[in-house]
C-alpha cells in the first residue's frame, strides 16, 4: 500500500510540529506549510489524500482556501479537515457547506484528531455500492425501500420529512451536517423546508425514536450528526 499524503496548513509552529510528529508516527507522509497562499499552491501541486486546514491564517484565511479548492473541479475531491477555535461555529458551518469534510476544535486531543483523520481517509475508500436496502443499527432498523423504521422491532411512524432526515443522517454515521445541508438533502417534491424547520423536525423525530433518539446528536452551533455509538 502506498503511503497516504497529508498536507497541513497551519501557521502556529508548535501545532504544525505536533501534527507533523504524530501523523508521521502513524505512517503518513506529511507536508506542512504556514500560509493559506502556500497551502493553495501546494494542494494544487501534490493533490494530497487529505488536507488539514487551519481557519485562522495570515493573509488568505482557511475558509478562502477551502472555497477555492472546493470550487475547482480538479481539487474538489481533496478531503479537508478544518482546524478551528472555540466560537468559530459560523465559520465551521460555512466551511462544511463549502464541502469541507470535518473539523476539529482547538485545543484537541491528538487521539481524537487522529481518529478523525482515519475516519475521513476511510470515507474516501468507501464505494457507493455498499448500498443495502436496510440500514442496521443496534436497536434501530431503517428500511430504505419501504420507508419503514423499526425501534426494537416496533414499527415507528415517521412523516416523509422526518424519514428523509433520518435516512440522510444515518447513511453517513459520524459526519456532521449543517442545517443548510440537511435542507438541501431532503428538499424535493415540494417538501421545501427551512433551517428552522430542521430543528422542529428533529424534535419530532427524537420524540418518535424514543430510546434510540440518542443517535441524533446536536452539534452545538453547527448542526446534527448521526452518532453510531
Ligand atoms: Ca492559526
Amino acid at each position: 500500500m502506498t503511503q497516504k499524503q497529508i498536507l497541513v496548513v497551519e501557521d502556529e509552529e508548535d501545532i504544525q510540529e505536533l501534527l507533523r510528529y504524530n501523523l508521521t508516527k502513524e505512517g503518513y507522509q506529511v507536508n506542512c506549510v504556514g500560509s493559506g497562499e502556500a497551502g493553495l499552491q501546494e494542494a494544487r501541486k501534490m493533490f494530497p489524500d487529505l488536507l488539514i486546514l487551519d481557519l485562522m491564517l495570515p493573509e488568505m484565511n482557511g475558509l478562502e482556501v477551502c472555497r477555492q479548492l472546493k470550487s475547482d473541479s480538479k481539487t474538489h475531491p481533496i478531503p479537508i479537515i478544518m482546524l478551528t477555535a472555540k466560537g468559530e461555529e459560523s465559520d465551521i458551518v460555512l466551511g462544511l457547506e463549502m464541502g469541507a469534510d470535518d473539523y476539529v476544535t482547538k485545543p484537541f486531543s491528538i487521539q481524537v484528531f487522529l481518529s478523525r483523520v482515519r475516519a475521513v481517509l476511510r470515507r474516501g475508500q468507501e464505494t457507493e455500492s455498499t448500498e443495502s436496502d436496510i440500514l442496521n443499527f443496534a436497536d434501530l432498523q431503517i428500511h430504505l425501500g419501504k420507508h419503514e423504521v423499526r425501534v426494537k422491532e416496533e414499527l415507528v411512524k415517521l412523516t416523509y420529512t422526518e424519514f428523509m432526515i433520518l435516512e440522510f443522517l444515518s447513511r453517513r454515521p459520524g459526519w456532521v451536517f449543517t442545517r443548510g445541508q440537511i435542507v438541501d438533502a431532503v428538499r424535493g417534491d415540494g417538501y421545501a423546508i427551512t433551517d428552522r424547520a430542521v430543528d422542529f423536525q428533529i424534535v419530532g423525530l427524537r420524540k418518535k425514536l424514543g430510546a434510540v433518539s440518542k443517535y441524533i446528536e446536536t452539534v452545538r452551533g453547527v448542526g446534527y450528526r448521526f452518532a453510531d455509538a
